[in-house]
């Protein structure tokens, strides 16, 4: 497991834990033995027959689901994998429930609002950004959980980086479209045939934009396109998926 992000002293001390799993765990949605794995990543003295695992299908949109403090996870049947929301993030003020994203290229954010004690795990990918799913998350932290966004910190976790992310023109003039500004976050080389797009240029910007302090990002730094202790759909064109996973406790 991976979790090396340089963090702020008090995550030590805020009985919260959060993880970059790279492919050491198949974490595909039909993998259900890797939901049972996943506990062994949990230190071993937490309850574990406590924790329960909470994931919604993310369908690439950008809806959020918010799970307040007496939400029973007993009302699921979980492991079915077909009762899961259709959204692509979810905030949850009860402790015990471990967050998971799935991602082979998009950017799994993680989010923790110390003062409120809320946890959060959105699916990034472009078109949930396009589609401003970051409003979403942020509206679903400021109205239904009453936070301050200034005391909410962010883990960015593996994901392919502006390098290796080539796109095509039609992409480019949809993103250009939305918002001229967007232009800076694409970048034209080797003599200008090829366009790559800055991913998480743009996933920071949008969160700096929705009032998320600067200094509260904190980024892992890791392309998992390059690295291969992850998994990649661009570069293997796989189904397999990598999770980063938060639980408050
Ligand atoms: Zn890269």
């Amino acid at each position: 497991m991976i979790c090396n992000i340089e963090e702020p002293g008090f995550l030590n001390e805020s009985r919260v834990i959060y993880g970059f799993v790279g492919n050491a765990l198949d974490f595909r949605l039909e993998n259900k033995v890797a939901r049972k794995e996943l506990l062994k990543y949990i230190p071993a003295y937490f309850n574990k027959k406590d924790i329960y695992i909470y994931e919604v299908k993310q369908v690439h949109s950008n809806q959020i689901v918010a799970l307040n403090k007496d939400f029973n996870m007993n009302d699921i049947n979980y492991y079915d994998g077909l009762n899961l929301a259709e959204a692509d993030g979810v905030f949850t003020q009860k402790p015990g429930i471990m967050l998971c994203v799935r991602t082979a290229d998009c950017v799994p954010v993680l989010f923790y609002d110390r003062i409120k004690r809320v946890s959060g795990a959105v699916h990034c990918g472009w078109r949930g950004i396009y589609e401003d799913i970051i409003i979403n998350a942020v509206n679903t932290l400021t109205n239904h959980f009453h936070s301050n966004l200034d005391d909410v910190v962010i883990m960015i976790g593996p994901s392919i980086c502006k390098n290796c992310y080539e796109v095509e023109e039609g992409f480019f003039n949809r993103f250009r479209a939305k918002n001229a500004l967007n232009q800076r976050f694409f970048e034209r080389k080797i003599n200008h045939t090829k366009l790559y797009f800055d991913l998480k240029s743009l996933l920071k910007n949008e969160l700096n934009l929705s009032g998320f302090k600067k200094e509260n990002v904190y980024d892992l730094n890791k392309c998992n396109f390059e690295d291969k202790n992850f998994y990649s759909y661009r570069r293997d064109k796989t189904d397999k998926r990598q999770v980063s996973f938060i639980m408050m406790y």
